[in-house]
């Protein structure tokens, strides 16, 4: 589980606004990644989401490929092809850089066309984000990728037919679910799906294979909030993701067998608790309007948790997940 830019402060933040400890209070372990891109201290989320779904440093902007530019294979891909059950659940564009790291493999997050067509090449089972426009209303050429993922076995729905509560799924068939024409609404202005999909994308992903699965959940709106200052923004994007991380908990707890790891991809804001602070009366301040490069807390849950204490690079994270999956690493860089 990603909490776009979502840093140690922003963190502490959201705690303090509440009464009562919040999700990520539950959290046995804890440790910190090392952020920097291949050729930045500062990374942007490109970079970050390469290093967790590849294993390798990237430069900045880039999804999926390695820095000679050939595409890496992505964990998501690899537990797809050994045949676990894989799900992508977010709160942007499903082409957006972090989940597009996990399934597409090009030199620019710009290029959301190409993105939407990689998303046909890997068999993703569960799939609920926004960015409709760029699977049915094209720019560039007028295939229709909705049909295309209905020919292959998908349910395809959308916001304009039915909320995503009123679906029952089946879950031998795939299942995606457009949330938005294009970026979804922020949480404070109605967006509510969140916490439900992810509840739904575990027990989906569950039932689909009997050898498990790999699920990448995205709080996507925290780092764009950080990049605006604006803490209210940031704060209810951070506990609507809390909540999900609540959800898959929850249902980690009853399943026994799931690892769930949250981290961020690197800090957005350079957020700041500062003097005069009261509980509810936080004096929030940012020193930047960009991603700042402190270490990123990463916190583990269930069977392996104990392998994420410590200190490491962001791409530690992909190795140590692909070593508890038992997924083949050869072909991995070790850099
Ligand atoms: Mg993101
Ligand atoms: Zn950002």
């Amino acid at each position: 589980m990603i909490g776009d830019g979502m840093g140690l402060s922003a963190a502490s933040a959201a705690m303090y606004t509440q009464n009562k400890p919040i999700h990520l209070e539950r959290f046995p372990v804890v440790g910190f990644h090392k952020a920097h891109s291949a050729n930045n201290l500062k990374t942007d989320s490109a970079a970050g989401a390469t290093a967790f779904a590849c294993g390798n440093k990237t430069y900045n902007s880039a999804v999926g490929i390695n820095t000679d530019s050939t595409a890496c294979e992505t964990i998501l891909e690899q537990a797809e092809a050994q045949g676990l059950a894989t799900g992508l659940v977010v709160t942007s564009v499903i082409t957006h850089a972090t989940p597009a790291a996990f399934y597409a493999h090009q030199l620019l997050r710009a290029f959301n066309d190409q993105i939407a067509e990689d998303l046909l090449k890997t068999e993703v089972d569960f799939i609920v984000g926004g960015g409709k426009r760029y699977f049915d209303y094209r720019d560039g050429d007028d295939r229709n990728l909705i049909k295309e993922l209905k020919d292959k076995n998908y349910v395809v729905r959308t916001f304009l037919e039915q909320d995503l509560g009123q679906f029952t799924v089946d879950p031998t068939k795939n299942f995606a679910y457009f949330t938005s024409n294009e970026d979804p609404l922020p949480v404070m202005q109605g967006r509510t799906y969140l916490p439900f999909a992810s509840r739904m994308a575990t027990t989906f992903l569950n039932q689909h294979s009997d050898k498990g699965f790999f699920l990448m959940i995205e709080g996507s709106q925290i780092d764009w909030a950080a990049h605006s200052n604006q803490a209210d923004y940031m704060l209810a994007e951070l506990l609507d993701f809390d909540e999900s991380i609540g959800e898959v908990l929850d249902f980690a707890d009853e399943n026994q067998e799931t690892l769930v790891i949250v981290t961020g991809d690197h800090e957005t804001g350079g957020v700041a608790i500062n003097p005069g602070s009261k509980r509810k009366k936080l004096k929030i301040g940012f020193t930047s309007n960009d991603h700042t490069c402190t270490l990123v807390p990463v916190y583990a849950y269930g069977p392996g948790a104990e392998h994420f204490s410590g200190i490491y690079d962001n791409t530690a994270i992909n190795r140590k997940m692909r070593a508890l999956l038992q997924l083949d690493t050869s072909s991995v860089s070790q850099r």
